[in-house]
């Protein structure tokens, strides 16, 4: 096959799908064309284009748009690998790295946490740092969503971050140790649940495993018919934000479940948001490295939901609640809790 810069036809789509070059601009960004296809030319030189290899949120849209098929997102990763062999210190990032050397968690642990309770079932349920330590609620109505539908979970009585902020940093090194300690961990599991569909995306990338995010399990395995709704409830415009990790890496299907299972609930429309896929700045390690990158796309967010006019912004990722709600202006919920609240 030809060398990855030769298979490039120069279209431009990439530049113009990347949702951190319509934020940034060309100048301050060099867009997935400039990271990926012209860096690999010269990879001796990616150093050079640190700031900008670390302001990628990791969304997959590049490629995704890519009439070459390049793995534009891959590369970029590479790329960063490349830069954290030679050069450790990072920055915003240093902090996760620490965390995980210190606490196995990617963010500082909370002081109270949900406990996980003995069991000897057979579906494991990940719950993944923020929705242990910054948005217990997810934990929580995951939970609940989960006992309501009969299906017998277990939380691992010990895990380690997944690893994906690592695979962001290009820390591969401290990602075989999690990953390691995770297969130890995980022993005798038949099926995992995961909240986050960065943790989700790892598992299926990084470990080879099969997980499913809690809305495949409600949908595909719970049945949605066992998830009874409250007949009534305030009347409520609803926009689905779509992750990049859910809709572009697990799969369309499960916004689609999504968007169906939201329809059945009394009381909520949904309403059409523009560039709904479109990237909120919750990944890729960038609130950590470049917050202010990470708070404008959630702004744009927040601007698209007040256009279409939405009471509410419905969001199946942790990371993508955190940080839209630091844009203010819309209230921003995590599904699984929005779903539990409305069911008997
Ligand atoms: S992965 Fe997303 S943010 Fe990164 S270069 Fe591609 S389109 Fe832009
Ligand atoms: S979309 Fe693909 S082919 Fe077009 S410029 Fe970007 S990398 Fe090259």
């Amino acid at each position: 096959m030809a060398p990855f810069a030769n298979r490039c036809i120069k279209c431009d789509s990439c530049q113009k799908a990347c949702p951190v070059v319509t934020i940034e601009g060309l100048r301050s960004f060099s867009g997935p064309r400039g990271l990926a296809v012209d860096s690999s030319r010269f990879p001796e030189d990616a150093e050079a284009l640190r700031d900008n290899l670390y302001k990628c949120t990791a969304c997959f849209r590049c490629g995704d748009v890519c009439p070459a098929r390049l793995p534009l997102t891959g590369q970029i990763m590479a790329l960063r690998r490349s830069i954290f062999a030679k050069d450790k210190a990072l920055g915003g990032h240093a902090r996760i790295l620490a965390n995980i050397d210190q606490h196995r968690r990617s963010i500082e642990p909370a002081a109270r946490r949900p406990e996980a309770k003995p069991s000897d079932a057979k579906l494991l349920y990940f719950p993944g740092c923020i929705a242990e330590n910054r948005l217990p609620i997810i934990y929580q109505s995951t939970a609940s969503l989960l006992t309501k539908g009969k299906a017998a979970f277990r939380v691992p009585e010990r895990w380690s971050c997944c690893g994906a902020p690592l695979e962001k940093v290009g820390d591969s090194e401290r990602l075989r140790l999690v990953r390691e300690e995770n297969l130890r961990f995980f022993d005798g599991f038949e099926r995992l649940v995961t909240s986050c569909p960065g943790c989700t995306t790892h598992f299926i990338q990084d470990y080879g495993l099969e997980p499913l995010h809690t809305i495949e399990l409600l949908y595909e395995v719970v049945g949605v018919r066992k998830l009874p709704a409250l007949p009534s409830h305030r009347k409520v415009k609803v926009a689905l934000h779509q992750p990049c990790h859910l809709a572009r890496t697990v799969g369309q299907h499960v916004i689609d479940y999504a968007a169906e299972i939201l329809q059945r609930l009394p009381g909520v429309r949904l309403v059409e948001m523009e560039d709904a896929d479109r990237c909120c700045g919750g990944g890729g390690g960038v609130v950590a490295g470049h917050p202010d990158v990470a708070l404008a796309l959630a702004k744009a967010k927040v601007e698209s939901a007040k256009r279409a006019k939405a009471d509410l912004i419905v969001a199946p990722c942790p990371f993508c609640v955190m940080n839209i709600s630091r844009a203010g202006g819309v209230e921003t919920v995590d599904f699984t809790n929005f779903l539990d609240a409305r069911l008997k």
